[in-house]
């Protein structure tokens, strides 16, 4: 049965995260963070941070503790880790696409010390027993803090068993359920929802409901597959979830929206949240014609115009969360026609970067980004411990080079997939170091921290 199987996996991990516990203790290390800008939820001021035993135990304007590894961070700025709450690492059976090493690293690069995992791999995750072999698998990979998400499934003790193995949300992806739910079903919705509050589990939604698509499967060409995915699915989709919402007493937190209405209706419900995406931000339609397969996401691009609203809306506020739907796939497997090529762009490399050229443009404010990066994902998913710079905080930071110019070249990634939409792109401001739980994971270009060294999160668990 189920159960005991789970039990046997829950097991196993308590058994991984033991040796784990101890191969850490060996070389515990503590940190001195030298000279920084320091962000403390308002601003920056100057001063250096003491980080032991994976935590924060010190932030002042000057700390002498020689023997300790110290990081000369005079002209970095210290922002807490960035939390991406949107993710497909696949592994498993999927391994060939990315696996927990490498998206982790991938997170890494990118300032992101936490990052929260989909489902729908192979096999999905949809079942306690499921999510805590992926657990276990992740523990001996992962760089980074790694939490996952779960499939909506219809039974209500499943629901039970899901969040009690630590799952921070039920995906509802509402194109191709991941798990036997009727979708088209308003009743199922809404017991699953119901289900999902009671043990205050949220509940996250791809919002495009294709019910009424005239898509046929024969588009051939990439802007036919973008155009059979309008904006008035996603429209109808959030319409409709958010009037089953209403019924329950449901946390919904809405998926990649591309509108600037979907967003104004996500925030005048006050149980609901929502995330956008650097793509949808920042790329339009018309790049289809010269990047196909490279610009091939779901939802699809959209016009110009869109574009600019929903980025506009997110500049003064209105989004909840900026997260990367980081989805790689092999070249071979995207460089097809058109209704053959699997949906999705790798993006936990360019995320940041991306938002610190806006932010040197003075399009987007610091405190806005740091929000959206980091203090709304993390008080809408439950990590209390992280998301600041202070005494006793998870130290989990990035150190930041914001005058630094680059320029996007997926052909340096960490992760498997190596192509982007964004590639040529230029740039002004990068990742410098990543410390994840007081470990160093990440510096100037180079993955230092071995496989494993990451944690583990569930939801409930953490502190
Ligand atoms: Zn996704």
């Amino acid at each position: 049965m189920e159960s005991s199987y789970a039990r046997t996996a829950q097991k196993n991990l308590a058994q991984s995260k033991k040796r784990t516990d101890t191969a850490v203790g060996l070389e515990d290390q503590s940190i001195l963070v030298r000279d920084a800008d320091i962000w403390n939820g308002n601003r920056f001021t100057k001063g250096s941070i003491l980080i032991e035993k994976g935590r924060i135990k010190r932030i002042a304007r000057r700390i002498i503790n020689d023997g300790v590894e110290t990081i000369k961070a005079s002209g970095l700025k210290a922002l807490p880790g960035l939390i991406d709450v949107h993710v497909h690492l696949r592994d498993m059976e999927l391994a060939y696409k990315e696996d927990f090493a490498s998206g982790t690293a991938a997170a890494a690069a990118g300032g992101f010390t936490s990052v929260l995992d989909m489902p729908n791999t192979v096999p999905p995750t949809d079942s306690a027993g499921r999510l805590i072999e992926k657990q276990i698998v992740a523990a001996q990979k992962t760089c980074v803090n790694i939490g996952f998400h779960a499939a909506a499934v219809s039974d209500s003790h499943d629901i039970d068993a899901l969040a009690r193995a630590g799952a921070f949300s039920l995906k509802l992806y509402l194109p191709k359920p991941i798990a036997p739910l009727d979708v088209r079903n308003d009743q199922a919705i809404e017991k699953m929802m119901r289900a999902a509050a009671r043990i205050e589990t949220p509940v996250t939604v791809h919002a495009e409901d294709l019910s009424a698509s005239e898509n046929t499967g024969q588009e051939d060409s990439f802007e036919q597959v973008s155009e059979a995915r309008s904006p008035i699915f996603e429209t109808r989709a959030v319409e409709r979830l958010l009037r089953i919402e209403k019924k329950t007493r449901c946390k919904v937190h809405y998926c990649h929206l591309t509108l600037r209405s979907s967003l104004m209706k996500v925030d005048a419900s006050t149980k609901s949240t929502s995330e956008v995406t650097p793509h949808h931000l920042l790329l339009s339609k018309k790049l289809l014609s010269s990047l196909g397969w490279r610009a091939w996401m779901v939802p699809p691009l959209r016009s110009e115009e869109t574009r600019r609203s929903l980025l506009k809306s997110t500049l003064t506020g209105l989004a909840s969360v900026i997260a990367s739907d980081h989805a790689p796939h092999t070249i071979e497997e995207k460089d097809q026609s058109a209704s053959k090529s699997p949906p999705g762009v790798p993006g936990l490399e360019t995320t940041l970067p991306l938002m610190l050229t806006l932010a040197n443009r003075q399009q987007l404010n610091l405190s806005l980004l740091v929000k959206l990066l980091c203090e709304n994902p993390a008080r809408v998913f439950g990590l209390k411990s992280k998301a600041k710079l202070r005494k006793g905080a998870d130290g989990d930071l990035v150190l930041v080079d914001l005058k630094k110019k680059s320029r996007i070249d997926s052909s340096k990634f960490f992760s498997k997939a190596k192509f982007s939409p964004f590639d040529g792109f230029k740039t002004q401001g990068a990742v410098h170091t990543t410390i994840v739980g007081g470990k160093i994971v990440y510096r100037e270009g180079e993955i230092v921290a071995r496989e494993g060294s990451g944690s583990v999160l569930k939801r409930g668990f953490s502190s």
